[in-house]
């Protein structure tokens, strides 16, 4: 059997493995890549593919990063079917034409440049055509319903605990008599995360394919994160200004609807202060949780089950025309403005950084994940402007970034569910995340369970066969023959941070339990000094 990596490889976004064994062709995951001019042109490549010789499609969750690149793969040729849970099924449709939608948009006011600097119409990556093209090939099947979308291979879905029908792929293949497993674990959610079950327990595979987005680092708590967010209410309800969150229009979105319902049951929300879910994308998720409420968890349940509603709150006002939208900056005084895209990058929230982010006095408060490249990161990395709408703006408003409200799991979380595995010889493959965080969580796996690690590279293809060791499997020898200034300048980064974080524990530590931090810091000084004498 073989694998090919499409994407999610040493980054976070672009999910795609291919898969070739009993003479079929599928793909797990088919994610559109995103990120900086040269990430996204792979996107446009998508010859490599061979889009018109995949069997089917098996997909984890909705997520862009997951599923954006269906449309232009159907256009480019896909004719075959399309496997994934009735949740996923609906969330695709409203993700998969907002996707389309932006890229019309960005294609048109690109061609605007084009035709006056005298050169060619600019054709969108794919349209709201090529998206509704591709929703008569799904096919849903819910949570622990076994099936086999073709000759040898079965295909169960389990609970990932992410967002939404989001879940994790247990795929048995029977290759010339010998049977194996691949788990996949799509994006990993983070137990005990507001309105989702904690991720499933799986405890045996022969392959394992590992979110590893927070590799290397643990999320706070999510008592301490609501402290943070009614800390950055207050703050602007005091300046009569407004708190602008940016969310990822599925999950995230919901998640902060909830934590401010919580709130306002609590008296900890300034009464009154409207509340806008500004952003039809959002909206329209709002209503597929309400439609889909026994994929929620327990708790969510018995909440609605006792009549309330978690996901409303008076003062919530919806704001789905570009009319409301932009009345919302024309309105003086404090409100909480929930838009999206979560990063920052497009969509209706540029409007309204725009409008506050200057303002002493505002706050923009992130609750997500900013991948390396984007406006949301920049604003977190501390830049004093930045640029919108071709213009320069100045950052004045408090920055929050709230790390508990991850969809992740965090590191000790992922070695956690990890640590079910039985099967001694798994070999585990780190995807979906950055070189820096993979390796440090790369090490943690093999110290703690003896699993062999890899990390793949971006296109990288193996064979995968149960009980024979992977060639490229022993890391050390591995990274020895090639040198990536690149990755190693990654690497030291990480390690001078790690090497800071201590240092500010030795600080505040007692004496006594200074001896265990002064060895490690001992031995990332030793590894630097490597570091330092390859350069
Ligand atoms: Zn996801
Ligand atoms: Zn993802």
């Amino acid at each position: 059997m073989k694998i090919k990596f499409m994407g999610a490889a040493r980054t976070v976004t672009g999910s795609c493995y291919v898969l070739e064994t009993n003479g079929l062709r599928f793909a797990v995951d088919c994610g559109m890549h995103q990120g900086n001019a040269e990430i996204e042109k792979r996107n446009w490549d998508v010859d490599i593919y061979q889009p018109e010789t995949i069997d089917f499609f098996i997909i984890t969750h909705a997520h862009i990063d997951h599923t954006g690149l269906l449309p232009r793969l159907v256009q480019k040729g896909f004719k075959g079917q399309i496997y994934t849970t009735p949740p996923t099924r609906d969330l695709l449709k409203i993700l998969l034409l907002d996707s389309a939608h932006i890229q019309e948009m960005e294609a048109q006011w690109r061609s605007k440049k084009h035709l006056r600097s005298g050169e060619k119409f600019i054709k969108p990556l794919y349209t709201q055509k090529d998206a509704t093209a591709t929703f008569p090939m799904v096919r849903s099947v819910p949570y622990d319903e076994r099936f086999e979308p073709g000759s040898g291979i079965t295909v169960n879905f389990k609970d990932a605990g992410h967002i939404l029908g989001a879940s994790l792929v247990e795929l048995w293949v029977q290759e010339n008599g010998i049977p194996s497993k691949l788990v996949f674990s799509g994006d990993i959610g983070r137990p005990a995360q507001l309105l989702m079950e904690d991720p499933s327990i799986v405890d045996t595979a022969d392959f394992l394919f590992l979110d590893s987005t927070y590799g290397n680092r643990d999320h706070k708590g999510e008592d301490e994160s609501l402290d943070e967010l009614v800390e950055a209410i207050a703050y602007s309800y005091r300046n009569g200004e407004k708190v602008i969150i940016p969310a990822f229009a599925v999950e995230r979105t919901q998640e902060m609807m909830y934590c401010l319902y919580l709130l306002s049951k609590d008296g900890r929300l300034p009464q009154g202060m409207p509340v806008y879910l500004d952003s039809p994308l959002a909206i329209q998720a709002t209503e597929i949780f309400r439609r889909h409420t026994e994929y929620l968890d327990e708790e969510t349940k018995e909440l609605i089950q006792k009549g309330e509603d978690p996901l409303y709150l008076p003062q919530m006002r919806f704001t789905p025309t570009t009319e409301e939208s932009i009345a919302i900056n024309t309105l003086s005084g404090p409100a909480v403005v929930i838009s999206a895209s979560g990063m920052a990058n497009a969509g209706r929230i540029k409007h309204h950084l725009r409008h506050n982010i200057w303002r002493e006095g505002a706050s923009i408060v992130f609750v997500g994940f900013q991948a390396q490249g984007t406006t949301g990161r920049k604003i977190v990395d501390g830049a004093q402007k930045i640029r919108l709408f071709n213009e320069e703006i100045a950052v004045k408003a408090k920055v929050f970034t709230i790390n508990g409200f991850s969809a992740h799991a965090g590191q000790s979380q992922l070695l956690e569910w990890l640590s079910h595995f039985q099967t001694r010889e798994m070999q585990v493959f780190l995807v979906h995340g950055e070189f820096s965080a993979q390796q440090v969580l790369a090490d943690m796996i093999r110290d703690r369970f003896g699993f062999k690690v890899l990390i793949p590279e971006y296109l990288e293809e193996t064979t995968l066969e149960p009980g024979r060791v992977l060639k490229r499997v022993e890391y050390p020898e591995r990274a020895a023959p090639r040198i990536n200034w690149g990755y190693i300048l990654e690497d030291m980064e990480t390690r001078f941070a790690r090497i800071k974080e201590h240092r500010a524990q030795l600080e505040t530590k007692p004496w006594v339990e200074q001896t265990d931090l002064r060895d490690r810091l001992l031995e990332l000084n030793r590894i630097l000094t490597e570091i330092n004498s390859e350069i």
